[in-house]
């Protein structure tokens, strides 16, 4: 399978090719030239697999010109190994009709972990055939640098950087991150805030003359194996709930479109999916655009779900490349129009959009409300980004009959000050993490200055 350029104008690659490059050299995103597409009675063949067999069959097909069946298989098994539920991804229920989807099971209790648990085998594998090395370097608000370090720390081909802004991540948050002691492992507290991480990451990819001939590597959703890992989710639940013989609705709290583009893609490949919901928080430029057109940026909010606290989703691309036909020239001219302050999509294109995703919005108030009532009813705490999911699912269900599945992407201890405001009491650290407060942390804290951040990543690699 080849993967092209959502912009049209960059070289068509393999999955090894794709998964070191992140980004297209057009500036555009990578998506795979055709679909896998399943039968009814394919996807009904296999209901019984265990959730490492299913990934297989969902990813295979992605990944086979570059990766031997044998190497990947192993790389499945090892990344989930470590997910402390067997079922890897579990349902609970907690209404008629309605469940939740457990994502929060890996080493750092957020759904990223599905991806970036394979993505640092799969780049390690990559890199050892081709005898390279390469440097990671990630800006993270949260959850994404603890799991990218997690993914990372135990390869012997990639050295990972990750800027948080000092001071503005959650203790937990910051110790998953600072506690890991590894050679290739360094955390970088930046005296900015999280914007400023995320420009010295951009302005360090458009120029790596800093890395004296070293080569950086990016572990952000617009990683395509990222999305690759994230279809299978959508097979496992599904099928417990019993697809392909009935319809499923999914509902995804949603901050740069990465994990809801993968419900989308699993349609596309036959999964019969009924409602796909955006589910976002006073950060709502998505719930805009499908509902009313309007793509407009909006200063930030700081909401008690700080992972989806974004202005522009990055994936959404990849979504607007199908709504133009696939039409790489004109997703080209769309950038360069939004750039020049144009905030709408043409006819087709919205409704292109609109066929295919729902979406709602709930504001801080509203989360607490739902992360309350849910407890006092099934004893079930959410965090505020699941909350936020459940919230758009009732909202915007249409047929009662359909099973509506909202995603759980994080466990609630990351985020104690949204259940607290709750008036729930605050989980307990599961068991991996028991000790999480004693351990030792190592972290630099820099100047927010680029060529100081530039000159310590060159000195440690
Ligand atoms: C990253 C994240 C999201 C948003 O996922 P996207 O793929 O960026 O849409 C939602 N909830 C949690 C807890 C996250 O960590």
């Amino acid at each position: 399978m080849k993967y092209i350029s959502t912009r049209g104008k960059a070289p068509a690659l393999s999955f090894g090719d794709v998964l070191l490059a992140g980004l297209a050299n057009d500036g555009g995103l990578y998506v795979p030239e055709t679909l896998p597409s399943y039968s009814k009675e394919e996807i009904a063949s296999w209901a019984n697999l265990s959730y490492q067999d299913l990934a297989f069959k969902v990813m295979w097909p992605f990944v086979e010109s570059d990766i031997p069946a044998d190497a990947f298989k192993i790389m499945i098994n090892d990344a989930y190994a470590g997910f402390n539920h067997e079922a890897v991804a579990p349902m609970v229920q907690v209404g008629n009709n309605e469940w939740i989807l457990e994502l929060f099971r890996g080493p750092t209790l957020a759904f990223k972990d599905f991806a970036l648990q394979l993505l640092g085998r799969l780049m390690d594998y990559v890199l050892a055939e081709r005898k390279e090395k390469l440097v990671i370097l990630g800006a993270t608000s949260g959850d994404t640098g603890s799991a990218a370090i997690e993914g990372c720390r135990h390869s012997e081909y990639l050295d990972i950087f990750i800027l948080h802004p000092f001071e503005r991540v959650s203790e937990v948050q910051r110790r998953q991150m600072t506690t890991v002691i590894d050679d290739n492992v360094f955390n970088i507290a930046v005296k900015g805030n999280f914007d400023d991480c995320q420009g010295m990451v951009k302005s360090s990819f458009a120029d790596q003359s800093f890395l004296k001939g070293a080569k950086l590597g990016a572990v952000n959703s617009i990683n395509w194996a990222r999305i690759m890992a994230q279809i299978v989710y959508y097979f496992s639940s599904a099928l417990s709930v019993g697809a392909p013989h009935r319809k499923v609705s999914f509902s995804v709290p949603t901050g740069n479109f990465g994990d809801i583009f993968a419900g989308y893609l699993a349609k596309q490949m036959g999964l019969p999916i009924d409602q796909l919901v955006v589910a976002t928080n006073q950060n709502d430029i998505l719930h805009r655009v499908i509902a009313e057109n309007d793509m407009s940026r909006q200063s930030l909010n700081v909401t008690l779900s700080p992972s989806m606290d974004i202005m522009v989703s990055s994936n959404f691309e990849r979504l607007l490349f199908d709504a133009h036909g696939r039409d790489g020239a004109a997703i080209d001219d769309l950038m360069a129009r939004f750039n020049q302050g144009d905030v709408s999509l043409n006819d087709e294109a919205w409704s292109f959009v609109k066929a295919n995703f729902d979406s709602y919005k709930v504001d801080d108030k509203k989360t607490c409300e739902v992360i309350a009532d849910v407890f006092a009813q099934t004893q079930y705490l959410l965090d505020p980004h699941t909350a936020i999911g459940l919230e758009a699912a009732r909202q915007c269900w249409k047929d009662l009959a359909v099973p509506m599945i909202t995603l759980a992407t994080a466990h609630p201890v990351k985020f104690p000050e949204a259940v607290e405001k709750a008036a729930c009491e605050s989980p307990s650290l599961p068991e991996h993490l028991k000790d999480l407060f004693e351990r030792k942390e190592s972290y630099a804290v820099l100047e927010n200055n680029l060529a100081d951040v530039q000159a310590f990543v060159t000195e440690k690699i």
